[in-house]
């Protein structure tokens, strides 16, 4: 996990790591089956669906609303 500010909550939250369903959501959002998705991590609140790479929020989205349930298991 790792601290980082929502843009969705706009508060300091826990972030993990996409699993392997939300990084193969976000290639399909994008249209781009080769983008880089290892480094993107996710908001861990219940609801929010905010992720963003490690270090920055450029490159950030929303996740599909499906997620929207599956916020705080990681894996
Ligand atoms: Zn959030």
């Amino acid at each position: 996990m790792i601290r980082r500010a929502c843009r969705t909550c706009g508060t300091m939250q826990d972030f993990r790591k996409l699993n392997a369903k939300e990084r193969a959501a976000v290639r399909e959002e994008r249209k781009d089956p080769r983008l880089y998705v290892d480094n993107l991590w996710r908001c861990t609140v219940p609801g929010c669906l905010w992720y963003q790479p490690y270090l920055h929020t450029d490159g950030g989205g929303v996740l599909p609303e499906r997620f929207k349930g599956e916020a705080a298991p990681a894996g």
